[in-house]
């Protein structure tokens, strides 16, 4: 049978960022997945870093790698988790990728010649590599979401591609216009003001939206979506109410309500393929309904920015705790700690005490960590289950050399290259790339595999000998040392095909409940439809 043409659905966003611009993708590819379709997504940041690889998570949020090593914004998670698919390096683009590529080219005289323009060729580029990733994903509906609101001067160049796109196929192509409607307190009303100026913004650039999601802490009622409707040009059942929810999860449900996949699929010329199949909403009734209490402790760094606490730095970890959480049934509680206070203050770290787990994610850097290892060392000795991602693997094996394997002083080149034992070492290939400076894109990147030891509590949550899992460090645990350490009973329980690269380790059952870390990201290849094996069993271990 003849395919159609793909279509492209474009998400702007209206007003204000940090609304759901990404859940907005996410959930609308979800539901028009349940419809039948074979959907992929895409991001475009306006930022002229090439990627989101050297940008400091406090700041930017988490960098999210995918299976090809790529170094990606946040968001691409939540697409893959909302919607369980893998993407490449090709869904993602910046401003500053774009352009690099466009003046490559320009350089090899693949524009023979001509003058090369920011319009109509920086346009062109971002469409060309959509285009490409569509017919390599063989998807019928593409989700592009672009970063910022509109108004922003740097995301013109992007609105200007929708534009270009639209002219060539005007029945493919539609626009959805996220945008945020405040009900000031001392108001007490619903303002949609905002909202009409942002689609005059949208308007001037020579683009009408089709539909608009609204973002609102309440339903909008029917009064606020004819207003929106009127006043922005768009049908009134086009106004999409996104309430504030207990779980992001909800959302899908929620569009779902306002028909959402029906009116964007008649937009589209398409007609739905089936019905949904209800998976998804029964495990978001499964997650909102279990009452049994767990309480994870993430002891981490990247949380204070000014006055406000923001946890987006480790997004996929607290979805991959609470995908786990569901599935075990329990409710999760969650709690921040800030490293350096324990740093500060080694008593304070009795205070674990009231929690059943605690897990220490990925980081960079000095600060904090004597801190992460008495943390480390009070779940040891307390039997308090203990799941430690990439540096909290390090230092996980920091912690057992130093108080269990007599190698006193033991560190990590990258805090202390002179300590009398450097059990955490720089990898060969990726000593020559920081003597060069040479930062972005080059740490141990991506997807490899991993083989299981029997017999192990690694062995038994994966089911299985070998596993491929996502990467991004330059440290390694050092192989000199690995005999002496396993000597004294941890166990490397995952590694390398070639047993040089550790990249799990564990104490055995019978010493402790759940005592296991791994030098990769198990956090990046959750969904709530299919949780981590390992944070499955980290969550059955806190369970108990
Ligand atoms: N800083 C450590 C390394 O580069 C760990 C990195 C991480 O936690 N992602 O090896």
């Amino acid at each position: 049978m003849a395919k159609t043409n793909p279509k492209y659905i474009f998400v702007v966003g209206g007003v204000m960022s940090g609304v759901g611009k990404g859940i907005t993708t996410s959930s609308l590819g979800n539901i028009l997945q349940a419809r039948g379709f074979s959907v992929t997504a895409f991001k475009i940041d306006p930022y002229i870093n090439v990627d989101a690889g050297t940008m400091n998570p406090t700041e930017h949020g988490e960098t999210f790698v995918l299976f090809d090593g790529h170094e990606t914004d946040q968001d691409m998670g939540n697409y893959e988790r909302f919607m369980d698919i893998t993407l490449d390096r090709d869904n993602y683009m910046t401003t500053g990728l774009v352009y690099k590529t466009v003046i490559e080219k320009e350089r090899n005289l693949e524009y023979k010649g001509r003058c090369v323009q920011v319009v109509p060729d920086i346009p062109r580029e971002v469409i060309s590599r959509i285009k490409r990733s569509v017919a390599k994903h063989q998807a019928d509906i593409a989700i592009i979401e672009i970063g910022g609101t509109v108004g922003e001067y740097e995301n013109i160049l992007f609105l200007e591609a929708i534009r270009m796109l639209k002219i060539e196929n005007p029945a493919d192509v539609i626009t959805v216009m996220v945008s945020y409607v405040p009900t000031p307190s001392k108001v007490g009303e619903m303002k949609t003001k905002p909202t009409q100026h942002a689609v005059r913004t949208l308007n001037g650039t020579g683009i009408q939206p089709d539909f608009i999601v609204a973002r609102a802490d309440k339903p909008l009622d029917d009064k606020r979506k004819e207003k929106i409707g009127i006043f922005c040009n768009v049908r009134t059942e086009d106004v999409i109410s996104a309430p504030d929810v207990e779980t992001i999860y909800d959302v899908p449900l929620n569009f779902e309500r306002d028909h959402l996949s029906d009116l964007v699929l008649a937009k589209l010329g398409l007609k739905a393929k089936r019905q949904s199949d209800g998976k998804w909403a029964k495990q978001v009734k499964k997650l909102k309904s279990a009452k049994r209490e767990v309480r994870v402790a993430v002891v981490g760094k990247y949380f204070k920015t000014g006055d406000y606490v923001l946890t987006d730095a480790y997004i996929s970890v607290i979805e991959a705790l609470k995908h786990a959480a569901c599935a075990e049934g329990a409710k999760l509680k969650l709690d921040w700690l800030d490293s350096a206070e324990f740093e500060e203050d080694p008593k304070t770290v009795s205070e674990l005490k009231q929690y059943d787990g605690v897990l220490i994610p990925g980081g960079f850097g000095s600060r904090g960590i004597e801190g992460k290892i008495k943390v480390i060392e009070h779940c040891r000795k307390n039997k308090i289950p203990y799941f430690g991602l990439c540096y909290g693997m390090q230092l996980m094996v920091i912690e057992f050399a130093r108080n269990v394997a007599g190698l006193k002083g033991a560190h990590t080149a990258e805090v202390n290259p002179k300590a009398p034992y450097v059990v955490v070492d720089i990898m060969p290939e990726q000593k020559e790339k920081l003597a060069k400076k040479d930062y972005g894109a080059t740490m141990r990147l991506g997807q490899y595999e991993a083989v299981i030891k029997k017999g192990t509590q690694a062995a038994g949550a994966y089911k299985s000998k070998s596993v491929l899992e996502r990467h991004r460090h330059r440290y390694e645990i050092n192989p000199e040392y690995v005999e002496k350490i396993e000597k004294k009973g941890l166990v490397f329980s995952g590694t390398s095909p070639d047993g040089r690269l550790m990249e799990i380790a564990e104490l055995p059952k019978s010493e402790h409940p759940f005592f296991l870390a791994t030098q990769f990201h198990p956090e990046f290849q959750s969904s709530l439809l299919h949780p981590h094996p390992l944070f499955v069993a980290f969550l059955r271990a806190c369970k108990k």
